[in-house]
């Protein structure tokens, strides 16, 4: 009987990618999912050291897992991502019945390194400091939840040159590092032919996409066997009297691969949003009208201690530009209530921004104190919870207003969804898409009337009805089957050549 293994991810979209990527390694290695822990022989935890009491929690579940694994011997446990990749040793002292624990650079070692814990019988430790140069190590697509082949995440770059103070991805996922453009596109393309019609390009800034590869290039003088696959042909043509990044030539190149209608991806950071990127957004149909942009803070005072490189004001007109340039935007963004030394001014200002810049939603987040950060250690200018929470309130209150009026903007109106499924409270109900990645219900009765049901990945057209701040509901009006269909395997994943030269 095949072996089963249970994944748990916590934190941010890259740990879910790797975990998809990881159960797709697994899956091709012989091994079954399974959303039961209690039947599982593999356990892996994907780690997340962002919230608060990370630490704790980790190891709370970790005593679980530790009463189930006396229970049933044989059952190995894993622990990835970025506790283990700061923690390493310590986490193994703490519980030695870990079998495997691996970092954020070696996703793509787990099943070696769990089997190798099986033969030796003895805990495995293998976390780099570093991007390794292996071919395997970057992360190639997964889709995006495994019954929903229409859409996939495709790794852009990992890690993050920048130094925001709140933020322990620099120190976890190490400096930028660039796909190479060819094999992006290549790999989109593999991505349409069996049935994908979305990709999130993903990315901790991807504005800076390729700023890693073309600095190499200039250092080498230019010289490369297969330029035009490193960098793109837009780099061929210009060289390197071209001073930007190249994020906007990926976006025209993915946004033209036959098959792909939607184009979307997470983050941009504001200070390196570009006219250029913006342009290509605008001009290339297939990327879809919708811009996360992380604001954090109104303040600009915030924003310095914050290191992000922008100010309020900056920000608005950078917004103001891409609202003007693309027809039907929808923004959104995360905001932090509480930084240390937040003051009520600050916070004022705070809520000014985001009224004024009208998010279609926003994640917003109390501060907590991440060690290994900047602000970890202003621990003598932290905010009072009652502020805190008080504020957080209100910030709520008007991203609720701005995000019913969006909603309510669109009444009426025929949006395009593609169908993600029925809807989890619902089953009558069919949850989609509109392409400004709004939630949109629809009757599944409609979908059997016009086209005898509406399987994952369908397209239509609704019109919509109601609107509330975090969804919409419509009428059906007209239903395409989606297109031919089949999961990414593990064997059509591509080797990416990650150095220069
Ligand atoms: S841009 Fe700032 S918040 Fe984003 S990953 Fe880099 S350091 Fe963290």
């Amino acid at each position: 009987m095949d072996r089963k293994f249970y994944v748990r991810t916590f934190g941010c979209q890259m740990n879910e990618h790797d975990s998809e990527r990881l159960a797709t390694d697994l899956q091709a290695a012989g091994l079954e999912r399974t959303d039961r822990l209690d039947e599982a022989d593999v356990v892996v935890l994907n780690t997340c050291c962002i919230r608060e009491n990370a630490d704790n929690k980790l190891y709370g579940h970790l005593g679980h897992l530790k009463s189930l694994q006396a229970r049933r011997p044989g059952m190995q446990i894993a622990v990835g991502g970025c506790l283990a990749q700061k923690d390493r040793e310590a986490l193994l002292e703490r519980a030695p019945f870990v079998d495997v624990v691996f970092g954020t650079h070696n996703v793509h070692r787990a099943h070696a390194l769990l089997e190798a814990a099986r033969a030796e019988g003895r805990s495995q430790l293998e976390v780099l400091d570093a991007p390794s140069d292996d071919p395997d190590a970057l992360p190639s697509a997964t889709l995006v939840r495994p019954e929903l082949v229409h859409s996939a995440w495709v790794t852009i770059q990992v890690g993050c040159d920048n130094s925001c103070a709140f933020c322990i991805v620099p120190s976890v996922r190490g400096p930028e590092q660039s796909r190479p453009f060819g094999d992006l596109v290549d790999e989109v393309a593999a991505l349409a032919a069996s049935g994908t019609s979305e990709v999130t390009l993903l990315g901790q800034n991807v504005n800076s996409y390729g700023r890693d590869l073309t600095t190499r290039l200039r250092a080498d003088g230019g010289a490369h066997a297969d330029l035009a696959h490193l960098a793109g042909p837009g780099w061929v043509e210009e060289g390197a009297s071209r001073p930007r990044p190249l994020f906007a030539d990926l976006l025209r190149a993915v946004g033209g691969v036959p098959g792909i209608r939607r184009v979307r991806f997470t983050s941009p950071h504001p200070k390196d949003l570009r006219p250029e990127t913006i342009a290509a957004m605008a001009s290339t149909p297939a990327v879809c009208e919708q811009l996360h942009l992380p604001l954090q803070s109104g303040s600009d005072t915030v924003l310095a201690t914050m290191r992000r490189g922008y100010t309020a004001e900056r920000y608005l007109e950078r917004l103001a530009a891409a609202r003007a340039a693309i027809d039907d935007l929808a923004v959104t963004t995360d905001v932090i209530v509480g930084f240390p030394g937040e003051t009520d001014d600050d916070f004022e200002a705070t809520l000014e921004v985001v009224a004024a810049a009208r998010y279609d939603s926003a994640f917003t987040f109390v501060f907590s104190p991440r060690p290994g950060t900047r602000a970890a250690a202003m621990t003598d200018r932290l905010v009072p919870d009652g502020v805190v929470a008080e504020r957080f309130e209100r910030l709520r209150v008007v991203v609720e207003r701005s995000a019913l009026q969006a909603n309510e903007a669109r009444l009426g109106r025929i949006e395009e969804v593609v169908v993600e499924g029925p809807s989890r409270k619902d089953p009558s109900v069919l949850a989609g898409r509109t392409r400004q990645g709004k939630l949109c219900h629809f009757p599944l009765v409609e979908a059997e009337r016009l086209a005898g049901g509406a399987p994952a990945g369908s397209y239509g057209t609704v019109e919509v009805v109601t609107a509330a701040p975090h969804h919409l509901t419509g009428r059906l009006r007209t239903l395409e089957p989606p297109g031919p269909a089949g999961p990414v395997s593990a064997s059509r994943r591509r080797s990416i050549p990650v150095q220069v030269g």
